[in-house]
C-alpha cells in the first residue's frame, strides 16, 4: 500500500523502519510532528500479525501522542516505536540493545521509554546503548497515569451527576496493571466501591487480598451496574459487541484508542453515556516522562495534573455546544493547538 493514502496515515513526519538481523530486531518509529523539541512517546512490542498491522499501530499511537501532549498543555511531538514479535528469553537483551542504538542514532530527536510488551529491566538494556530513554522522574509515569484517571473520573462525574465525590461511587476498573491497581487503590482510599477484573490470577488475588474490591470476571466487568466504567488493559474495549451492554453513566480509564471505531463515540453519546477522551483521561503518563526531560518537580506534576479536570470539561462543553461526541470535540480542539503550535513555535528547544 502506498504510505500516503494509508487511512492511518496524517501527514507523519517521519517514518523510520529498523532492521537487526543479528539480533532478529524489527522496529518501525514514527515520527508524528517534530517541531523543535525531541518527539516523545513510548516503545511498545507485540506479535503483529504483520507489517501492515505494526504500521497502523504505530500511525495511530505517534498521532495520539501529539493530541495528548497539546491537550495536557505540553508542546512535544508525538512518537512511537513498535518493535514486531516477541524474542525469545535468551534473545531479549540482545535485541533491546539494538533497539538502543537505534534510539541513539536519532541524536535526541526522538525519547522513549515503556510501554505495554516491555518490561523495566528491557528500558535498564536500552539505556546501556543511549541516553535518550526516558525513566522515572519526580513520579513513575503509571502513578502519574492513575492520578490523572482519577482527576478524569471526577471531572466526568461533575459533568454527569452533578458532583465529583467519589465516596459510594461504584467504579469498573478493567485491568490490575500498574495503572488499574494504583487507581483502584486510589479510588478504594476515596471510599468508592471498587469492581474489577484480570485476565491474570495473581493481579487479582492480590487486589482482593490487599484493596478488598470485588472482582468479576473480564468478560462481564463492561457491564457491571456502576456510575463509572474505567478501561484500564486494552484498546478497542467499546465495540459493537460491549457497547449495548455498558450500564455506567461515565466511560473514563486508562488505555489507549479505547473506541473500535470512532462511530463507537457517537454511539455512547446517544446512549447518555459520557466518555472521557482517553488521551486527556491518560496523559500523566506523559506528564511524567516530560517531568522527567525537563528536570521537574513533583509540584510541576500534580499542577499538569490538575490540569486535566479543566481541560475535559471544556471539551464536554464544546461537544455539548457543537452537538458532537466528546471524542470528536477533542479531536477538534488537539488539531487547533496542533494548527497553533506548528514549526517554530516552541519556545524550548
Ligand atoms: P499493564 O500491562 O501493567 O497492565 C495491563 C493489565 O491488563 C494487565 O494486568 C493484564 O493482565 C490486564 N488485561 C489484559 N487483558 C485483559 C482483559 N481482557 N481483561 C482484563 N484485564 C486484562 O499496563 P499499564 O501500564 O497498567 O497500562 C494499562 C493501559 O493504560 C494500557 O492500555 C496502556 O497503554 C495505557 N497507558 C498506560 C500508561 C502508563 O503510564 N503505564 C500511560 C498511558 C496509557
Amino acid at each position: 500500500m502506498d504510505l500516503r493514502t494509508h487511512p492511518d496515515f496524517d501527514d507523519h513526519e517521519e517514518i523510520t523502519f529498523i532492521a537487526d538481523p543479528a539480533s532478529g530486531l524489527q522496529a518501525i518509529v514514527a515520527r508524528h510532528r517534530i517541531w523543535n523539541s525531541p518527539s516523545v512517546g513510548g516503545c511498545r512490542m507485540r506479535d503483529y500479525a504483520g507489517e501492515s498491522e505494526a504500521l497502523a499501530d504505530v500511525l495511530r499511537l505517534s498521532r495520539g501522542m501529539t493530541y495528548k501532549s497539546v491537550m495536557a498543555g505540553l508542546d512535544y511531538g508525538g512518537a512511537k516505536a513498535v518493535i514486531l514479535g516477541v524474542p525469545p528469553a535468551e534473545g531479549r537483551a540482545a535485541l533491546f540493545r539494538a533497539m538502543g542504538r537505534a534510539v541513539d542514532r536519532f541524536r535526541g530527536g526522538f525519547r522513549t521509554g515503556v510501554d505495554v510488551g516491555l518490561t523495566p529491566e528491557d528500558v535498564v538494556v536500552m539505556k546501556t546503548q543511549t541516553r535518550f530513554v526516558a525513566g522515572a522522574g519526580a513520579m513513575a509515569p503509571a502513578e502519574a497515569t492513575a492520578l490523572g484517571v482519577r482527576e478524569s473520573i471526577k471531572a466526568s462525574l461533575a459533568r454527569r451527576l452533578g458532583s465529583d465525590h467519589l465516596r459510594s461511587r461504584r467504579v469498573a476498573v478493567q485491568g490490575l496493571g500498574k495503572v488499574g491497581r494504583r487507581l483502584a487503590e486510589l479510588l478504594v482510599a476515596d471510599g468508592a466501591s471498587v469492581v474489577a477484573a484480570d485476565v491474570n490470577r495473581d493481579s487479582v488475588a492480590q487486589a482482593r487480598r490487599d484493596l478488598g474490591v470485588e472482582i468479576v470476571d473480564p468478560e462481564a466487568i463492561h457491564a457491571q451496574a456502576a456510575e463509572v466504567f474505567s478501561p484500564c488493559a486494552l484498546g478497542a474495549v467499546i465495540n459493537d459487541a460491549s457497547l449495548g451492554e455498558i450500564r455506567a453513566t461515565v466511560v473514563a480509564g486508562s488505555a489507549n484508542n479505547q473506541l473500535a471505531e470512532p462511530r463507537h463515540g457517537a454511539a455512547l453519546a446517544g446512549r447518555g453515556i459520557l466518555y472521557a477522551p482517553d488521551y486527556i483521561a491518560n496523559a500523566g503518563g506523559l506528564i511524567a516522562v516530560a517531568a522527567d526531560l525537563e528536570d521537574k518537580r513533583e509540584d510541576w506534576i500534580w499542577q499538569k495534573l490538575r490540569g486535566l479536570g479543566p481541560s475535559l470539561t471544556r471539551v464536554f462543553e464544546r461537544a455539548e455546544a457543537l452537538g458532537l461526541p466528546t471524542a470528536a470535540a477533542a479531536d477538534r480542539l488537539a488539531r487547533e493547538l496542533i494548527a497553533e503550535t506548528g514549526p517554530g513555535q516552541r519556545s524550548a528547544a
